[in-house]
């Protein structure tokens, strides 16, 4: 952890590919963002591994906005190690299967969560509802209860 606190609309450059102003909180409120010197540098490597502009939906937030956005009460997001990612030309199961080295990840249907907290964090909130089969309806539990009916009766 190397928290560094940068103001607001000053676009400092961290790495070669990533500045200040990527990570900022999205409301109009809040005047510096903090960031997670070592989680930047996992994310330049990230993408110097896959030679793909990464675009960050969303870097830190501050305490009001993330519960705004419904975030978690203990989002690595309020503390700077945690952003939400987009590659160009992946998919975002594609990406999340290059995070494996972050201690934090999180696969979502449109993005993937990367954080760099102390202990290890896996979570997969993807909808995947059409891999899901059908439940079963009660008609179809009727039919199941009168299929065992008859084979007992036999
Ligand atoms: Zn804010």
């Amino acid at each position: 952890m190397e928290l560094h606190v940068i103001k607001k609309g000053i676009r400092k450059q961290l790495t070669k590919n990533f500045n200040s102003s990527e990570f900022e909180c999205k409301c109009s409120r809040c005047k510096e963002v903090k960031i997670d010197m070592d989680h930047v540098r996992k994310l330049q490597k990230l993408r110097d591994d896959l030679g793909a502009p990464i675009s960050i939906n969303s870097g830190y937030r501050c305490p009001a906005h993330n519960a705004e956005v419904g975030g978690a009460d203990n989002s690595q997001h309020k503390y700077g190690t945690a952003t939400d990612i987009v590659v160009k030309g992946m998919s975002p199961d594609e990406v999340a299967d290059a995070c494996e080295s972050f201690s934090g990840l999180g696969r979502y249907d449109s993005f993937t969560h990367v954080d760099s907290r102390s202990g290890k964090a896996r979570w997969d909130k993807r909808s995947k509802k059409e891999y899901l089969p059908p439940e079963p309806t009660e008609d179809d539990i009727n039919v199941i209860l009168e299929d065992l009916e008859d084979e007992l009766l036999r």
